[in-house]
């Protein structure tokens, strides 16, 4: 797969560096396809607003699609360039996400589920928990998310950051897999998490055992 569809841009606070620093990689790289997908603008309209270093503000929208389709036809017959976003499924802000996003020709969207119920009144999924229920609610919410049809692919689908229970993480990433499946999901394998030496991507230790060449080949540090 000569091709990456998760970039982000300066736009969303954490990131370095445009679209066209990132396409000019992509050439070098010998690459075929860039999706640029910066964390998508969200209106939390009854929470005022919220300036945390994670995503672009809803007027800073047209900007973004207008710089990337303007690289995508620059770009032509050399690196099909791709403009889409990475969201969260907040069902409370959802339809009001439609309505944000409706008009601005976003071509893809994957899904980073980095919020259990949404970021104004819920917790970040990255922060180690053995608690059963918030496991449960993870999966339950990323399920919904992928049968809403909105997402193309899922990102770094365990960054759920469980310590708890085995079987009970393994039941319940069983549910998320069944729905990714039954859905057409595609589940990412995030290169980030590798380069990082992030906490994902994951395995249980009962893998991890059995696969331990695949990990040392591929440098993971856990
Ligand atoms: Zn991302
Ligand atoms: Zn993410």
């Amino acid at each position: 797969m000569i091709a990456n569809y998760h970039a982000h841009t300066y736009r969303c606070g954490h990131a370095e560096g445009n679209e066209r620093d990132y396409a000019e990689k992509a050439v070098q790289a010998g690459l075929r396809t860039l999706g640029i997908s910066d964390h998508t603008p969200y209106d939390f309209f009854d929470a005022g607003p919220r300036d945390r270093p994670m995503r672009m503000k809803p007027e800073e929208l047209p900007e973004y699609a207008d710089s990337v389709r303007a690289l995508a036809e620059e770009y032509r017959g050399k690196l099909d360039i791709l403009l889409g976003l990475e969201a969260e499924y907040y069902p409370k802000y959802f339809p009001r996400l439609l309505e944000l996003l409706r008009d601005a020709g976003i071509q893809y969207i994957i899904l980073g589920q980095h919020f259990l119920n949404n970021e104004v009144d819920g917790q970040y999924c990255g922060t180690p928990s053995p608690e059963a229920a918030a496991l449960e609610r993870y999966v339950s919410q990323s399920r919904e998310a992928m049968e809403t049809g909105l997402y193309t692919y899922f990102a770094h689908p365990d960054l759920f950051r469980f310590t708890g229970d085995e079987a009970v993480y393994d039941r319940e990433m069983r549910k998320l897999c069944r729905t990714a499946g039954e859905t057409g999901t595609p589940l990412e394998i995030n290169l980030l998490g590798i380069r990082d030496g992030r906490h994902y991507p994951s395995r249980t230790r009962r893998a991890r055992k059995k696969r331990s060449g695949w990990r040392s080949a591929w440098g993971w540090r856990s």
